[in-house]
């Protein structure tokens, strides 16, 4: 779930082909982790096959092409329908109703970026779809029937509260340089969020580290991973037999750990061989690459803080600020830096050069 847009190369194709819009580059792979039931978070997606796209913008794009991964069929559907069973599937419903327009908001420009930027293939898996519900691939969505299960006598209170945030933000999308901004987020930073170059190695102008308060009532702010010694060598030496590591005194053959300002871990020693975070993260089923060492008699216990890759919006952060008292906007404003919040429509009226 990567795009991103080059202020130079809008304004020539803006005034060369028209109409359109531009949208750039969607990344395949959104890894995704559950969080709890209901919050799915983009977990380590990476950014490979960074495609630029200038396509006509199709004539009606409140309807979309959507895989059902669970029907195994495309289903059009009327954009802002679709976007229920996202938010649904995407944040959990009790969450303020501010945070979960911010949701709506960052759902919309994703999908709106499929849609418009690959004509109709924006699904690279599911070739004639503009996007599907395969959380790992692209967006997550759920049926009503699932909301119904998942809520039971609370459905009609979450549904018509997500039904209003979605309402309430029609059209409106989250613009960079008067393109769509690619607009990941994750459930928990860990108090800081993490700027996208070193999770992907890519700037993004709008994902830089911003604070993040009020994320500490999150059940998975701090999670814990223990392991006895002999497994966590095992583990290690299942990635690189090379690590000269043993179980006696552990901890002591970890060196050199380097981490970003957010807290995240970018490389640590390990034995003699050089790991990433995301190394260690995959090995131990990590949450986040937030993590410290200690030991518990002789087993090795991982502590890490946040749950996702800690890039963009925080989904617990959006809600502490929604407490807080701040709209939708002030929200995606602070998550995504630099960025504009506009209608659709306008966005394409300034890329056919009619505003
Ligand atoms: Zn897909």
């Amino acid at each position: 779930m990567k795009h991103i847009a080059y202020g130079v190369i809008l304004i020539v194709f803006a005034t060369i082909l028209l109409p359109t819009v531009i949208v750039i580059g969607l990344a395949p792979a959104r890894s995704v982790v559950s969080h709890g039931s209901t919050v799915r978070l983009i977990n380590s997606g990476g950014l490979k096959d960074i495609k630029t796209n200038v396509e006509e913008a199709p004539a009606d794009y409140n309807t979309i092409n959507v895989f059902v991964v669970d029907e195994d069929k495309n289903v059009k559907m009327n954009l802002e329908d679709y976007l229920v069973g996202v938010v649904a599937a995407e944040m959990p419903a009790d969450f303020e109703l501010e945070a979960l327009k911010a949701q709506a908001v960052a759902a919309r420009t994703y999908a709106l970026s499929k849609e418009l930027s690959l004509g109709g293939k924006g699904c690279n898996l599911h070739p004639g779809s503009d996007i599907c519900t395969d959380s790992k691939h692209c967006q997550a969505w759920i049926s009503d029937d699932v909301m119904k299960s998942r809520w039971g006598d609370k459905y009609n209170l979450y549904h018509d509260k997500i039904v209003k945030a979605v309402n309430d933000t029609k059209g409106l999308v989250i613009v960079y340089n008067d393109a769509l901004i690619d607009p990941v987020y994750h459930a928990i930073s860990g108090g800081e969020t993490e700027d996208a170059i070193n999770v992907w190695k890519e700037n993004f102008p709008y994902l830089k580290s911003v604070p993040s308060p009020g994320e500490e009532v999150a059940q998975k702010f701090k999670t814990t991973v223990t392991v006895s010694s002999e497994e966590f060598v095992n583990r290690i030496k299942s990635k690189t037999p090379k690590a000269n590591i043993s179980t006696k005194n552990v901890l002591g053959y970890i060196k050199n750990v380097k981490r970003t300002e957010a807290g995240h871990v970018l490389s640590l020693n390990i034995g003699g061989v050089d790991f990433t975070g995301t190394d260690i993260q995959d090995l131990f089923q990590l949450n986040s690459t937030n993590f410290s060492f200690s030991m518990k008699g002789s087993n090795v216990v991982i502590n890490v803080i946040g749950y996702g890759h800690g890039v963009g919006m925080s989904q617990y952060g959006a809600n502490a600020m929604a407490e807080d008292g701040k709209n939708f906007e002030d929200i995606l404003k602070h998550y995504y830096t630099g960025v504009e919040i506009m209608k659709i429509d306008n966005l394409l009226k300034l890329k056919n050069g009619k505003a």
